[in-house]
């Protein structure tokens, strides 16, 4: 399918390895300029090698934190004029409800909330002049249904969701969409990260950690950050512009929901 948004420029945030990468790929698939961002060069400048080679597009790459206010600033200057926006992080470490002080609340909402509405400020008004934008806010299937051990994921997520509701409908006479994908498991570093902390708590191996997960997925399996980037973009394409203030899971069926 011809997504209608080659020659379009996106800003995709946290994007040189798992789902921003997988985002920035389908983008760069369907013809789209990209700035690319994420804290290490190694990986940043790998992948943006790799997408200017396979696709032909143009990419910039910015290597800096995205939830510092320096950071924020450099990705917004490079940015300026964007037509896509993809917001995205690290999520906040796991833990216990009891584990949690005022300064570890405070930086998840700044990294998983503050961040992307920062973004969506700053970039908004452009796409709104223009008369078409697209927001696509990678959040979690944790504001579907809560994930115990991640409470600042649940709190710092769930506070966005409700930023983008109103918003989204304020920005939509503009031809503009905010929407937000919510994955469940997908096979990147992150979800290695958490596996691991599995494996070492019940003595496990990794291989049977995953399977112990995998198995609780209706689809069997873990998705993939390609399927990810497919889903992205196409929320990004031409044909999206009726599909506002959603929140769409992407989780192989594991948020057990009808509705
Ligand atoms: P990942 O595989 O660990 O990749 C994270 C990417 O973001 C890397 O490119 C990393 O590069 C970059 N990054 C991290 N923090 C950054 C920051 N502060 N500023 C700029 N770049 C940053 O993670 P992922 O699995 O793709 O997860 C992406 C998001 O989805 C996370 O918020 C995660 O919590 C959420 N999520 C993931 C899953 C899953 O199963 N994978 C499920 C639910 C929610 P550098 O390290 O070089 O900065």
């Amino acid at each position: 399918m011809d997504l209608g948004i080659k020659g379009k420029r996106a800003l995709v945030c946290a994007s040189s390895k798992g789902l921003g990468l997988g985002c920035a790929e389908a983008l760069a698939g369907a013809g789209v300029d990209l700035v690319m961002n994420a804290r290490g060069t190694d990986a940043l400048e790998a992948e943006a090698a790799r997408l200017r080679a396979e696709y032909g597009v143009t990419i910039q790459t910015l290597a800096c934190d995205v939830t510092t206010p320096d950071g924020q600033e450099q990705v917004i200057n490079a940015a300026q004029g964007v037509d896509i926006l993809v917001s995205n992080a690290g999520g906040p470490p796991p833990g216990l409800w009891s584990d949690w002080d005022r300064d570890d609340f405070i930086k998840a909402l700044d990294a998983n909330m503050l961040t992307p509405i920062t973004f969506m400020k700053a970039l908004l008004p452009a796409m709104m002049e223009k008369g078409w934008g697209r927001v696509v806010n990678i959040t979690s299937q944790s504001v579907r249904a809560p994930i115990p051990a991640l409470g600042l994921s649940n709190a710092a997520r769930t506070g966005l969701t409700g930023y983008v509701a109103g918003t989204s409908r304020q920005v939509a006479p503009h031809g503009v969409t905010i929407n937000n994908l919510l994955p469940g498991i997908h096979a990147t570093d992150r979800a290695d990260s958490l596996d691991g902390g599995v494996a070492a708590q019940k003595g496990i191996s990794m291989d049977e950690a995953r399977a112990e997960r995998a198995a609780t997925i209706p689809a069997r399996r873990y998705g993939t950050r390609q399927e990810f980037g497919a889903a992205c973009a196409f929320l990004c394409s031409q044909h999206a512009g009726f599909i506002v203030g959603q929140n769409i899971l992407l989780d192989g069926g594991a948020t057990n929901l009808t509705m």
